[in-house]
């Protein structure tokens, strides 16, 4: 057993405090990274506030982890120590089910293990990467390539996978109109990696404050969901919107911005349901869907992507001791696009 430095939420209401956590032996199949960044991300949040439903206390949040390898266990060939790696939101799953046997780990019908706040086959609570080492089985390990630095690579394991997969699912690419709406974490990344894609992007977002970032990071239009004239002047308009907000949204208002036949996919996930008039679906023959993450072959997929495209996520690194700042920052949508964590300010 490995006692490592972390940073635990200990209840719902109160800041993340320091704390240990014990990470597990090396097992024949088991790799011990040593952390080098750790994203946070607004489900982190959103977990250590119990808004989903009830945390498991303490909790140390972190699912999208950085790093180098530091030991292999036995039987582990496809790793080495002094590997580049990360390791997103989850850390083993049933293998067996359908989607799992087709790369869908996200969607294991047993039930994944999440990288934290779920219960580990050795039946410990898992903990997160808010801490300075993890030990994950090495089938939920993914190479970081070369051209990545590990800081901006971080925010790929979940920020970057969630975008990527529903943009490839959906088809982006040339000729497809694509929007993005929120440009916080999550929506960086789809501007960027959708822009990759050779899609036309365009970002909603609240206000213009961001547009010059936003235009920079690769899209082709910006507009303000606070001025009801873009949902008069962008009717009709999109192939695929991917909606990244965290909060409640007038669904009825974005579908209305969707072409005959395309599609709204929601990966936001607020913690209040969210309603629909079936006829913004109906009259336009337009989909409605969901997406979680991606699949650890998908993870490696577009990790590759991203450095083959020269994409990373635009970060912020903080030492740990401004975590709880950096939670108000990501809530009052004041992020620039990724608060990473250095991991040696936990040593
Ligand atoms: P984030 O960095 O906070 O970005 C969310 C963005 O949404 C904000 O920057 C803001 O963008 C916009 N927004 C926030 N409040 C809003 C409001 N009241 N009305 C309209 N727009 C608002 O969060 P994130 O880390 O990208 O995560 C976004 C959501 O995705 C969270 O709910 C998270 O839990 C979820 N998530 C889902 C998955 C999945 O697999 N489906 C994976 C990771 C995260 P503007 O300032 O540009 O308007
Ligand atoms: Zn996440």
């Amino acid at each position: 057993m490995l006692t490592v430095n972390a940073y635990a939420a200990t209840a719902a209401t109160e800041p993340l405090t320091p704390t240990t956590v014990e990470r597990r032996d090396v097992g024949p199949r088991d790799v011990l990274i040593e952390i080098k960044y750790a994203g946070i991300c607004h489900s982190d949040i959103s977990n250590a506030r119990s808004e989903w439903g009830p945390s498991t206390y303490p909790v140390v949040p972190g699912h999208e982890i950085a790093g180098i390898v530091t030991e292999v266990g036995s039987e582990v060939t496809g790793y080495a120590v002094g590997d580049r790696v990360g390791v997103g939101c989850m850390v083993n799953s049933c293998r067996e089910c359908e989607p799992c046997r087709n790369g869908q780990e996200q969607y294991c019908l047993k039930g994944n293990t999440l990288t934290y706040g779920s219960i580990d086959r050795d039946g410990t609570l898992t903990q997160g990467g808010y801490a300075t080492h993890i030990v994950v089985t090495d089938d939920f390990v993914v190479r970081i390539p070369e051209g990545i630095a590990l800081d901006e690579a971080a925010p790929l394991l979940c920020a970057g996978i969630t975008m990527y997969a529903p943009l490839r699912r959906w088809g982006a690419g040339p000729g497809k109109k694509v929007a993005i709406v929120g440009l916080g974490g999550l929506g960086h990344m789809g501007v960027k990696l959708a822009h990759a894609m050779g899609a036309e992007v365009t970002v909603l977002s609240q206000s213009l404050k961001k547009m010059d970032d936003g235009l920079r990071l690769g899209a082709d239009h910006y507009h303000a969901t606070s001025d009801p004239a873009t949902f008069e002047q962008l009717a009709g308009t999109f192939d695929l919107i991917v909606n990244t907000v965290s909060a409640k949204l007038d669904l009825d208002a974005y579908l209305g911005l969707v072409a005959v036949g395309g599609a709204m996919v929601n990966v936001g996930a607020p913690a209040e349901p969210l309603s629909l008039n079936v006829f913004s679906l109906i009259m336009r023959g337009r989909s409605y869907a969901g997406s979680l993450i991606g699949g650890i072959r998908e993870t490696q997929e577009m990790l590759d992507f991203c450095a083959e495209h020269g994409v990373g996520a635009e970060v912020e690194v903080i030492p740990a001791e401004k975590i709880n700042e950096a939670y108000e920052r990501v809530l009052a949508s004041d992020v620039r696009y990724r608060f990473v964590i250095d991991t040696s300010t936990l040593a």
